[in-house]
């Protein structure tokens, strides 16, 4: 089994559940006390989140080049970013390392893919909702048709994410506004909606509506199992 590397802790909470999802992924996969090679470099998410706001990519790039950097020092065999977002740094992370990255977008794409959903509803911070790094590489690798929420409805998505999930907060009101956002995007036609931000699969579940819901977190963790399992 290749041990699988993160770099995780935006947030902590999503983070959190990666760590589980990948244990589980092996545990069933090989049954017994089996469990997964993990190194996770896990940074503090409160300046990030401040960068993040002033858009100094520059200097989120360096602290992403340099987490990787001691990932792969550490032994790890490929690389997880454990945060849709922060895939804006894609190209930065992968020249920094020469072990593979594997995309969180790819990983989701190829399973809309394989079911066959063709237009798809994306929920994400404003960074992945509004930005072309996320959306085009759907589109262009994928030939996904991808549709955003409006401009209000993305403003929530965006403040209920840093404000109360990335903390850890479960609000029964702020699932009220996921569902009816989601059903907006359903109006316009998705057949599926990615949960493009690795808490929101906090917040929303599968049986709360039904039109299927991808969650970024859950696939990236299970393709991560996959192929840390392909060199058995
Ligand atoms: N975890 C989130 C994501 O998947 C948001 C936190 C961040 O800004 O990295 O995009």
């Amino acid at each position: 089994m290749k041990t699988i590397g993160l770099i995780g802790g935006m947030s902590w909470e999503s983070t959190a559940h990666y760590y589980a999802e990948l244990n589980q992924g092996i545990k069933k996969a090989l049954g017994g006390l089996h469990s997964a090679r993990i190194l996770l470099y896990s940074v503090d998410f409160g300046p990030i989140e401040k960068l993040q706001n002033k858009e100094d990519w520059e200097s989120l790039g360096n602290i992403m080049a340099d987490a990787a950097r001691k990932v792969e020092k550490g032994g790890a065999d490929c690389l997880l970013i454990c945060t849709n977002t922060m895939h804006k740094l894609t190209g930065i992370v992968e020249d920094a390392v020469n072990i593979p990255l594997l995309h969180i977008a790819d990983a989701t794409a190829q399973v809309l893919v394989h079911d066959k959903i063709k237009r798809v509803g994306l929920l994400g911070t404003a960074y992945t909702m509004e930005q072309e790094f996320y959306k085009n590489r759907l589109i262009s690798k994928f030939d996904l048709d991808v549709i955003i929420p409006d401009e209000k409805d993305r403003n929530s998505i965006h403040t209920i994410i840093y404000k109360e999930l990335c903390l850890g907060q479960i609000k029964t009101q702020s699932q009220k506004t996921y569902l009816n956002i989601t059903k907006r995007l359903a109006e316009k036609g998705a057949q599926g909606i990615i949960l493009g931000c690795t808490e929101i699969g906090m917040l929303l579940k599968p049986e709360d509506i039904d039109i299927p819901l991808y969650d970024t977190a859950k696939i990236h963790a299970a393709k991560a199992v996959e192929w840390a399992l392909k060199y058995e």
